[in-house]
């Protein structure tokens, strides 16, 4: 969290000296040609562009003078007009362009200029006299280089004659003089004009390289407009150079649409038509860019509170520039290119044709690799639906078979309705057969609703359910029916519950036919072991006591005092025995008869535990220790007090039969969370196996034959402590000891 507040705070702090850094400032920019000049979209882009790298937000005025619609006064009145207005809104710089425009500016001797730094830009002949009378004035001379021009015309198309077409404008003649200072060593043909019969003009351009041809404004005062065409005569007599490659040295609509005859590579020397739809091949020439960064960092340069007289005017940076989709047009390429030159508008494919081929190639590839990788999914998609269909027709086949004839009914859940395929002869072929799930619960018997009602219920969870219940669809009777229902979760996230609704009347009578069978079958084998058992336990004693009676009795045999005492002792202890048999028999057959009644009473299961401990203590042997350990608390119990004491007194007799040395513990405790109570008899004694554990509750089991009793103490435990409602559990390790206990509801009361 505070790395975030720091991160955030930091921005905020970065915002805010940002915008405070940032100086406002107005900029008046003023543009020779008129405003749908193309290149002026881009220069005025690359203005603001330049500022808003700058320090400077500038709010920055476009005037387009418009030059070629008025005569020279015309212009200079049209930017007073504008200095005029400049009363509100005063410029911190003024941002002029080209010769036109700059000279009428400084011809208006405007008050404004004094107090406002001006800097000019792409001035190909500045008026020196008119410059120096401001001092607030700087700017960049944009001077044509006809000689090196020349060169670069000669080293691409290899021609050193060529032409050019000139007005007589101050510029125009400024244009000649310049021409002939720069070219003094080549010929120059001048003055050219319409008037002139082609017989001169075949004389004339033998003598020398270099044609200036030049049409005349007969009538200075006359306004051109672009669609003005010289004269015809003109034409005809400039078309016969248009073998020659062309130069053009100054904006005008006239110069250029007569320049557009020539059947060459057209140049020029200014930048005005370089790369804005003219189809000027290239020259040497200060590009827009560059004029535009001059201009705006000298701008700049001077807001930022430089002294614009210490800046100097300067000649404005020259390359030679080639636009390459004319150069293409032209049949030309790169390699005809000196590599000095800087060629604008390549393509990629020509400037990087190994990067070209390798990404058109590699996106040719991964094109073909996605389709190839797309149709092997559609493949794949198209074959796993094929099988999945294939296996569900394959799976309803299947269950049609399973449900055919079964009495069996596939549904499905639809908002609260059971859909149907078919149900009880009721099927339709064109559409499902529908049960409100309403209905479908009144043919349900009542006790079974509660549990079709949650299985049907619609928000129920994922997983399968099986109920069986009694239905009465068909008013002839309840029958059984089992309801088998599959929630899961749909591909399309929704609940989807599905189920099978079976007749198992039949399965039901015959699985009641079994149970009873079962019971008959195991009452004859329990009878059978019942007697088996009974036999052996019964005539042991009474083979003993029959023997020794007889032997006691025999009038030949002659016993000492002591011998008969001992046939005595062991024909009481066999009566004593036998008489314990017949009555644990009595007692488990009026249990499990029913005809022994409980007698249930709610009482302190201390009080009773204590009584037993008193009783236990005086019978114990002294060898082994005898303890109580009681729980907390009150707790009552509601049974049969004097069956409990005897579940308990036989654990207790158990144990003391069992065990030599250690100690014998009864105790209880409350078992809070299932509100029930344990009592329980632990000794350590010889313990009990793990496989003897399984079995030590069942009828007349005796681990040793020869030990004292009728096997039947636990059985009997067992089956009054499950008469009670409890439960009864034995936990032992042979050698260590055991624990039997018992658990019944209990509560804990503060009583
Ligand atoms: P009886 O009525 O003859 O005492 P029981 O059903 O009570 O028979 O016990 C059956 C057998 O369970 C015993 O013969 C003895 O092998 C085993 N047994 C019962 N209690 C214990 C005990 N506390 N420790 C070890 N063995 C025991």
């Amino acid at each position: 969290m505070r790395i975030i507040d720091l991160i955030i705070s930091f921005c905020i702090i970065e915002l805010f000296l940002a915008s405070c850094s940032e100086k406002e400032c107005n900029v008046l920019v003023i543009h020779s040609y008129e405003k749908d000049y193309p290149g002026y979209k881009e220069y005025n882009r690359l203005i603001e562009k330049e500022f808003s790298s700058s320090s400077f937000s500038a709010d920055i005025h476009y005037f387009y003078l418009d030059c070629e619609q008025y005569d020279e006064p015309g212009e200079i009145r049209a930017i007073k007009r504008l200095l005029d207005t400049c009363t509100h809104w005063k410029p911190d710089v003024i941002l002029v362009n080209e010769d036109q425009a700059t000279y009428s500016l400084l011809k208006t001797h405007h008050p404004l200029l004094k107090e406002t730094p001006t800097i000019f830009a792409g001035v190909n002949y500045p008026n020196w006299g008119l410059i120096e009378q401001y001092p607030n004035l700087t700017g960049f001379h944009d001077k044509i280089d006809l000689k090196k021009n020349l060169r670069m015309i000669e080293k691409i198309t290899g021609q050193r004659d060529i032409y050019t077409v000139l007005d007589y404008t101050f510029i125009d003649r400024k244009i000649r003089e310049d021409a002939r200072e720069q070219l003094v060593t080549d010929s120059i043909i001048d003055n050219l004009d319409w008037r002139f019969n082609w017989a001169t003009v075949v004389r004339e351009s033998k003598k020398g390289k270099i044609v200036f041809s030049g049409y005349s404004v007969r009538n200075p005062s006359k306004q051109w407009n672009r669609s003005a065409r010289p004269e015809k005569d003109f034409i005809w007599a400039v078309s016969k150079y248009g073998s020659r490659p062309y130069l053009q040295l100054k904006f005008d609509y006239v110069t250029v649409t007569i320049a557009s005859s020539s059947t060459r590579f057209r140049f020029t020397a200014i930048n005005e038509l370089f790369d804005c739809g003219y189809n000027f091949l290239g020259g040497y020439i200060t590009p827009m860019p560059v004029q535009v960064e001059e201009q705006v960092k000298t701008a700049v340069r001077v807001l930022n509170g430089e002294d614009i007289s210490c800046i100097p005017i300067r000649e404005s940076a020259k390359e030679y520039y080639i636009d390459w989709n004319i150069l293409h047009r032209g049949g030309m390429g790169l390699k005809d290119i000196p590599a000095e030159y800087t060629v604008i508008n390549v393509p990629f494919k020509v400037r990087s044709p190994f990067l070209w081929w390798f990404l058109w190639v590699g996106g040719a590839l991964f094109v073909s690799c996605l389709l190839a990788f797309v149709t092997y999914l559609y493949w794949r998609e198209t074959q796993r639906k094929r099988n999945v269909l294939y296996a569900l027709e394959d799976e309803k086949e299947s269950l049609a078979l399973a449900v055919a004839g079964s009495d069996s009914y596939a549904w499905r859940l639809k908002k609260d309705k059971m859909i149907f395929d078919s149900f009880l002869g009721k099927k339709s072929d064109l559409e499902s057969y529908s049960l409100d799930v309403s209905v479908f619960c009144s043919f349900i018997h009542p006790s079974f609703l509660p549990q079709v009602e949650s299985i049907l219920h619609r928000d129920m969870i994922d997983g399968k359910r099986f109920v069986e219940l009694q239905c009465d669809f068909d008013g002839k009777g309840y029958q059984w029916w089992e309801l088998r229902c599959s929630t899961m979760k749909s591909i399309f996230g929704e609940q989807k519950t599905t189920g099978l609704l079976l007749n198992i009347e039949e399965y039901k009578k015959r699985e009641q036919e079994l149970i009873e069978a079962r019971e008959v079958a195991e009452k004859a084998e329990l009878k059978e072991s019942f007697l088996a058992n009974m036999s052996h336990e019964i005539r042991t004693p009474l083979n003993a006591i029959v023997g020794f009676s007889n032997l006691l009795a025999s009038p030949d045999m002659e016993f000492s005092d002591e011998e008969k005492k001992q046939f005595i002792d062991t024909i009481t202890r066999n009566n004593e025995l036998l008489l314990k048999l017949i009555n644990d028999i009595l007692e488990i057959s009026r249990i499990e008869s029913g005809y022994f009644s409980f007698n249930n009473e709610d009482w302190s299961l201390a009080a009773v535990v204590d009584e037993i401990y008193q009783t236990h203590s005086l019978l114990m042997p002294r060898t082994l220790e005898f303890s109580l350990e009681k729980g907390d608390g009150t707790v009552w119990v509601h049974l049969d007090r004097d069956r409990l004491v005897q579940v308990i007194t036989n654990f207790l007799n158990n144990a003391a039969k069992f065990t030599t040395k250690g100690y014998i513990k009864l105790g209880w405790n409350y078992v809070e969370e299932r509100h029930e109570v344990e009592l329980y008899v632990e000794d350590t004694g010889i313990g009990i196996s793990k496989s003897e554990q399984k079995v030590i509750f069942s009828r007349f089991y005796k681990k040793d034959e020869f030990v004292q009793g009728t096997g039947l103490g636990l059985f009997i435990c067992k089956v009054i402590v499950e008469k009670l409602g409890g439960r009864i559990a034995l936990s032992s390790e042979v050698g260590v000891g055991s624990r039997f206990s018992v658990f019944f509801s209990a509560e804990k009361r503060d009583f």
